[in-house]
């Protein structure tokens, strides 16, 4: 274990300032299972005076924020990249605890949220309106405006990177903001928020109020207060999410689950997809939402393809996150506890295990580890081919053709992310445009991560796009002036 830094992580940060808060949580490593920290316990009182003080920054009653220029305000995230950057090793080994992720992926998660900051810095003073010819007489434009105060509700899984999609974006565009991080895991976004304000970030800007969904979070997409709302999360999260916000009809963005293919044909390059296929599901532990958790092979290649599976699965460890072996834990008792039941009933209904790896002898005895494993014989139709488990666990079917893979591919509900491995030009884009999700990556797998790529999904993954330009204008609204002179 890593010492944790001197800083209060049991308050909320609020206006500026630190908050502390009537009740706390206990904050456990899912690594060896023990208590490392307590977080604030927001509630009604919270969220209200957080909303209130990032209103205040909005409209300049409060710090400065609202006459910064677009490229001071660029400036500042950039200058705020470099801090990140200076405070990596601290914030990594903070990730890394908080989360029991390998610390190699903790490494690459904060250097994500950097870049987060660096290409919105940039970009901040690149977002405009247009001209629009209309009658003579007329000069017609349209101007981006930044809504006011965003609301933002984010997961365990990824929290530093969430922060730097989110966060950076709404910064850059002139909003500011309310973030409610994850109970299980937030302590890398309480140091990130500080470090904003070392960084001279006005007060009352970035709010962050740690709590439970059903308090701080609920209470948050309810509030008439907030002018748009970007949540992370469940599918069934999101819908009581986006039902609250309704109310007060406030834009929301949905990043929701995925259940994502990874399609191998038998012209594919397989020591290239075999790479691909392994990572995509190991990564995090499969706590990701763009996990490709559907293997989909074709017939001629997948008893060798397959075997090449076999022989990565049984070499991969799962230990604790600063052993930086394959795997790490769940995020908690919960999680684990919830996977497992669900793999016993699938295992009732015949489907079996190919291959699987295996505890490092090292391993925490309080870990939450599930061991990587790939499973085969599932019935059509069954739930393992539908459902998000969000665990390190890689589900196999075999396909004739193109067709054949296309419909497998397609039934889901969800439709984030798809991978298709085939040197053939015309099925590429055959398949690119047919597969419904709302990136398709081809003969390779998530664009290592892909901060300047638009991501979001179709259906039940949720609506609205981060990342990119495409996140920086969705935290912007569009003013039409149209002035009529003669
Ligand atoms: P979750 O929906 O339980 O929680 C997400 C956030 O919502 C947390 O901060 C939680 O406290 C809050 N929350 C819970 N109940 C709430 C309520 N009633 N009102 C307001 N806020 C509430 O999800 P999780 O278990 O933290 O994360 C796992 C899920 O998130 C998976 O389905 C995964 O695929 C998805 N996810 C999606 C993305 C993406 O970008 N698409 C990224 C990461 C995770």
């Amino acid at each position: 274990m890593y010492p944790l830094p001197e800083m209060p992580l049991d308050k909320a940060l609020i206006g500026g300032e630190w908050v502390t808060t009537e009740l706390t949580l206990k904050v456990e490593g899912p690594s060896h299972g023990e208590t490392i920290s307590q977080i604030a316990r927001c509630g009604e009182r919270e969220v209200e005076s957080a909303v209130l003080a990032a209103n205040k920054a909005f409209s300049g009653q409060l710090g400065s924020w609202s006459s910064w220029s677009a490229r001071r305000r660029g400036k500042w995230l950039m200058d705020f990249a470099a801090a990140i950057d200076n405070d990596h090793n601290r914030l990594t080994a903070l990730e890394c605890a908080d989360t029991g992720k390998p610390m190699a992926q903790a490494d690459g998660d904060i250097s994500a949220c950097a870049r987060y900051f660096r290409f919105y810095g940039g970009a901040a003073d690149k977002l405009h309106g247009e001209t629009i010819p209309f009658e003579n007489g007329f000069s017609v434009m349209t101007l981006r405006e930044p809504y006011g105060v965003c609301a933002q509700i984010i997961p365990w899984n990824y929290p530093s990177q969430i922060f730097g999609r989110c966060v950076a974006a709404a910064l850059a565009a002139g909003n500011t903001v309310v973030l409610k991080p994850a109970e299980d895991a937030c302590l890398s976004v309480l140091r990130l928020a500080e470090l904003a304000y070392e960084c001279g970030l006005p007060a009352g800007v970035l709010n962050v109020v740690p709590g439970l969904g059903r308090e701080a979070g609920a209470t948050l997409a309810a509030h008439p207060g907030i002018q748009h709302l970007s949540f992370t999360g469940s599918p069934e999260t999101g819908t009581r999410v986006a039902q609250a916000a309704a109310r007060h009809h406030v834009p929301v963005t949905m990043e929701l689950g995925g259940k994502s293919p990874q399609i191998v044909f038998s012209d594919a390059d397989l020591d290239a997809a075999i790479d691909a296929v392994v990572r995509g599901i190991i990564q995090n532990a499969g706590q990701t939402c763009s996990a490709g958790s559907r293997l989909l092979v074709q017939e001629e290649v997948a008893e060798a393809f397959l075997s090449r599976l076999v022989d990565r699965f049984s070499n991969l460890r799962c230990d604790a996150g600063e052993a930086n072996a394959d795997c790490g834990p769940l995020i908690s008792a919960r999680q684990k506890s919830v996977l497992e039941s669900r793999l016993a009933s699938a295992f009732a209904d015949g489907v079996s295990v190919l291959a699987e790896g295996r505890l490092a002898e090292t391993a925490p005895a309080g870990g939450h580890f599930v061991v990587p494993q790939v499973l085969v014989d599932i019935p059509d139709g069954h739930e393992l081919l539908r459902e998000e488990l969000f665990g390190p666990v890689l589900v196999v079917q075999c396909f004739e053709g193109e067709s054949e893979a296309l419909a497998q591919a397609n039934a889901t509900d969800f439709g984030l992310c798809a991978g298709v491995w085939t040197a053939d030009g015309g099925r590429q884009l055959r398949m690119a445009k047919q597969i419904r999700s709302g990136q398709v990556f081809v003969n390779n797998y998530g664009a290592a991560g892909g901060i300047e790529l638009p991501f979001g999904g179709v259906g039940r993954s949720g609506h609205g796009r981060e990342k990119g330009f495409e996140g920086l204008r969705s935290f912007t609204r569009i003013k039409t002036v149209a002035i009529r002179h003669g």
